[in-house]
């Protein structure tokens, strides 16, 4: 302990020549390295030692001694508190750049790629336009100020008190109409929120969506209880806020967990469901091809939070698919279908494997709503859906694997699921299971696409697919999640042909 050089609260003085992958500021002083909270590449800043170790320590900035030239002015005013996002005060030309070295980085650094190898399949970033305003989904907690009055916000960093804002630059200008009239129909009505300390109250979490074709908005309360007390004022006073809302629920959560939403869900008033369209691209992004498909989204549902970007990276991923309109495609780790539904009308057949029952059935809903009848939807995990198909004595029915138990067993003899000509996959951030990355290996498909949300996982499985007899032929990411430190990354993978 004694030998480190600084000890904690020492100041020192570090120039930033580099940004780390939480977008943590990083400099070296004599071969010591500091990462350092709130300084950007290019900062020169005074920084306090808050966890020294031998070769490096952990900083914050105390003071900011000559600004870097890639500085903005956070628009947020609780940027820094929330930190929800990190990268606020860089420029957002500077933040697609770092997106990319993090993605370029971790595929040299963990999956054993050679610069010179990505130089050449590396293609740019693709910005998110608009970069604030985008998300279509919010979620907020509700809570008691010091007066007792109820606000929503979010947490202060690991706590659970919670600090008011109702407006995140993030997501839509209406949220906060929306807030204000469900705390002021608490405050008048005098239902409290939820307090986890002693379990009581009533009102815990308020989330909202929205869609971008046409503005419509659900609101689901999220309650300590069976029923709304007051329903009826709550239902008019959000009605009257805005405009577009066309479902309003509740969602029925007594437990005492971290997770927001329990297992009942009523709607109180309007539809179930919001619907929107994602609108697919040329291959360029350069225009719309005039198709779209749509979707029909519950309070619960996963759904893509910055449905511009999300018309980008599903119309990449379908290009980079390549399909003419023959082929067997498996669509693992597909939610709702979206990204099933967008490749269905150029292939002979799509199968799509989620998890989640309920995902499965919007899944198939949408594929209903949208006329289409060559995807079939598998509820399970990837890595067991998969090999046991794989394994199973008859070619081409799922009836007779354990994938059955959702699909009608579809007769499509001319399409063998066992050797498909595509694999998409778009797994959570842990990446692909080894089970499920060999099971791919061995049905051999001609291309594989591989849509991450997280590049180290992404990194780790492209090299066992590599060493597995595929070469990496394109990497594109794309910015889903403006101004954090997240990035989405779109790879295809094609079969090296037999030596
Ligand atoms: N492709 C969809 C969903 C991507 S998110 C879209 O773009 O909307 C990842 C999905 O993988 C989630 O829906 C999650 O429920 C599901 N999932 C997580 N682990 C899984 C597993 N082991 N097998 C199959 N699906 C899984």
């Amino acid at each position: 302990m004694g030998d480190f050089i600084y000890k904690k609260n020492d100041l020192t003085t570090v120039s930033i020549t580099d940004l780390g992958n939480d977008g943590e500021g990083i400099g070296r002083v004599d071969g010591y390295t500091l990462f350092v909270k709130d300084a950007l590449i290019g900062d020169t800043v005074e920084a306090r030692i808050l966890k020294p170790k031998k070769s490096y320590a952990y900083a914050k900035t105390e003071r900011i001694i000559s600004p870097s030239e890639h500085r903005v002015v956070p628009p947020c005013p609780v940027s820094r508190q929330c930190g929800g996002c990190q990268l606020q005060s860089l420029s957002y030309e500077r933040e697609l750049r770092f997106k990319e070295d993090k993605v370029r980085n971790n595929l040299i650094r963990i999956g054993g790629f050679s610069p010179e190898e990505l130089e050449p399949i590396f293609e740019p970033i693709v910005g998110s336009d608009p970069n604030y305003r985008y998300r279509n989904k919010a979620l907020y907690p509700i809570g008691k100020d010091k007066e007792g009055n109820p606000v929503a916000g979010f947490y202060a960093g690991r706590t659970h008190s919670i600090i008011p804002c109702e407006d995140c630059l993030l997501g839509d200008e209406r949220n906060k109409n929306i807030l204000n009239a469900i705390l002021a129909t608490m405050q008048e009505k005098n239902i409290p929120p939820y307090d986890e300390e002693t379990q009581t109250g009533i009102i815990r979490h308020v989330l909202i969506r929205s869609s971008r074709e046409s503005s419509e908005m659900l609101v689901c309360i999220i309650i300590n209880s069976d029923t709304l007390p007051s329903e009826a004022s709550f239902i008019d006073n959000i009605r009257r806020a805005v405009e577009n809302v066309s479902s309003i629920s509740i969602n029925i959560n007594k437990k005492n967990t971290n997770v927001v939403m329990g297992d009942t869900t009523k709607t109180i008033w309007g539809n179930d469901t919001i619907s929107d369209s994602i609108r697919i691209y040329n291959s360029e992004l350069s225009e719309f091809t005039g198709k779209s498909i749509s979707y029909h989204i519950s309070p619960r549902s996963f759904y893509q939070v910055n449905p511009y970007q999300t018309e980008k990276l599903y119309s990449l991923a379908l290009s980079y698919a390549g399909l003419t309109g023959k082929e067997a495609v498996w669509d693992l780790y597909c939610g709702i279908g979206t990204i099933s539904l967008f490749l269905a009308g150029n292939a002979g057949k799509v199968y799509g494997v989620e998890i989640v029952p309920e995902a499965i059935a919007d899944a198939k809903e949408n594929a209903k709503r949208n006329g289409i009848d060559n995807a079939e939807f598998f509820t399970g995990k990837a890595e067991e859906i998969l090999p046991e198909f794989y394994d199973a004595e008859t070619h081409s029915d799922p009836s007779l694997s354990s994938a059955s138990n959702s699909g009608s067993p579809h007769n499509s003899p001319n399409y063998d699921m066992k050797s498909p000509d595509v694999i998409v996959v778009d797994p959570p951030r842990k990446g692909c299971d080894e089970a499920c990355l060999e099971t791919m290996l061995r049905m051999s498909p001609n291309r594989i696409v591989y849509v991450s949300c997280d590049s180290a996982s992404l990194a780790r499985d492209l090299r066992i697919l590599c060493d597995g007899g595929y070469s990496l032929q394109k990497v594109r990411p794309v910015d889903q999640f403006s101004h954090t430190v997240h990035v989405e990354t779109v790879c295809l993978l094609s079969r090296k042909a037999p030596v």
